[in-house]
């Protein structure tokens, strides 16, 4: 039944067979198994599949063949043994943390994390007794310094949202490597295709498939993919027990988002070049950071670490919260959403919104200023975006 994937295929080969595996009816798409149970074929089979003496699926919580193509699919992808999907990538991000730790433990953690990473991070861990240091990801002293006698984990997210700050992904593996902890890395803003986590020495990669996978704003989703010991000894039962399962629907949309992901992310990539180009060049821009730019701040590491740019693009309006506010308002095709990695191109204000929650010291220390805006490129015809953003820009 599995049509196991080759490893020798390439990225956009896995990403359209990946994990494949066809029903009786031979069907050309992934087929839907919409069903929370599965039946056995006599007592003596159940017995056998409980105890793992038998292949097959139980119930829908633990395993689902739909959402086992995903799984499957995505392992191919990112280079990983072994993965479990979640219901959100928030669900993956927490699973990820929380599944390894105890109290008593320590975490040394990026400040730099998406909103609902750093309350997880910096609220709840604590409340069970798990300490915690945030450090500015860019700056390896830091992580080093952090380091005490019980840190189990290293977390951090690049390029980050939303100022598309980079860490030393390798470095800071060899760090954790060197006192036995483990790096896990939240890789959404990268995309499985521009950044491989796993091939420079990260423990565990963690995506919300909401994003790029899916890619036309349709579903949540998340993944948490590592070597099959990690996940055997510390996600398999956690996940089977706390029930964050994907939804089967869900997995079917993302594996149908994964046959077309390479083709999104190249056309969203070059998008946002262009734009990042053309808002450099502009006399209200007082900043563009972009991953693909020769002028980014760590152009080094991006050319170490990353296959190519960004899908997103960072600038600051020299004009404030007002100049922000009248861009957003006058654009015409691109749509004021915190969302990312949609077909459709969207703008955010992150002081007033994704970010909103932070003090304004807080938000200085992450370079989000009042003039701060993210661009999320979709795939509409770049010279139609780069003409919206001009006009946008003229009434800024
Ligand atoms: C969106 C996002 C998440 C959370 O994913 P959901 O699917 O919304 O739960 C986590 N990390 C990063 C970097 C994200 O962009």
């Amino acid at each position: 039944m599995t049509n196991d994937f080759s490893n020798e295929w390439k990225p956009q080969t896995a990403l359209v067979h990946g994990g494949t595996q066809r029903s009786q009816f031979g069907e050309t798409s992934e087929a839907l198994y919409l069903t929370q149970g599965f039946i056995y074929e006599s007592a003596e089979a159940a017995e056998a599949r409980f105890k793992g003496e038998e292949p097959g699926f139980i119930y829908s919580r633990y395993a689902n063949p739909t959402v086992d193509m995903f799984e499957k699919r995505m392992c191919a992808l990112e280079g990983a043994e072994d993965a479990r999907s979640m219901a959100s990538g928030m669900a993956a991000v927490s699973a990820a943390l929380l599944c390894s730790l105890k109290a008593g433990d320590h975490v040394v953690s990026a400040r730099a994390l998406f909103g609902s990473c750093r309350w997880v991070v910096e609220t709840l861990m604590p409340r069970y007794g798990i300490e915690i240091t945030l450090v500015d990801g860019k700056d390896m002293e830091a992580w080093e310094d952090a380091v005490r006698p019980n840190t189990k984990l290293f977390f951090l997210e690049s390029p980050t949202n939303p100022t598309l700050e980079v860490c030393d992904i390798a470095a800071i593996a060899t760090l954790a490597d060197s006192i036995g902890a483990r790096l896990v890395v939240d890789n959404v803003f990268a995309t499985p295709l521009q950044q491989k986590p796993l091939e420079l020495g990260a423990h565990v990669v963690v995506y919300s498939a909401t994003k790029h996978i899916d890619g036309q704003g349709r579903c949540l989703g998340g993944i948490v993919l590592s070597d099959k010991q990690w996940i055997d000894e510390n996600l398999h039962d956690y996940f089977r027990h706390t029930g964050p399962s994907l939804s089967p629907f869900n997995a079917w949309t993302l594996l149908k988002g994964l046959e077309t992901l390479p083709l999104r992310v190249r056309q969203q990539t070059e998008t946002a070049g262009k734009v990042a180009d053309f808002l450099a060049e502009h006399e209200k821009v007082s900043r563009v950071v972009y991953p693909g730019r020769k002028d980014h701040p760590q152009a080094d590491i991006i050319a170490r670490q990353m296959k190519g740019g960004s899908t997103l693009v960072c600038f600051d309006l020299k004009g404030g919260k007002d100049a922000a506010f009248a861009f957003e308002n006058a654009l015409s095709i691109i749509a004021i959403s915190n969302n990312l990695g949609d077909a459709k191109s969207l703008v955010t204000h992150p002081a007033t919104t994704t970010h909103k929650n932070l003090s304004p010291e807080a938000q200085a220390e992450a370079g989000i200023g009042a003039g701060t805006l993210r661009l999320s490129m979709g795939l509409e015809d770049s010279d139609d975006l780069v003409r919206d953003i001009a006009q946008a820009l003229d009434a800024a």
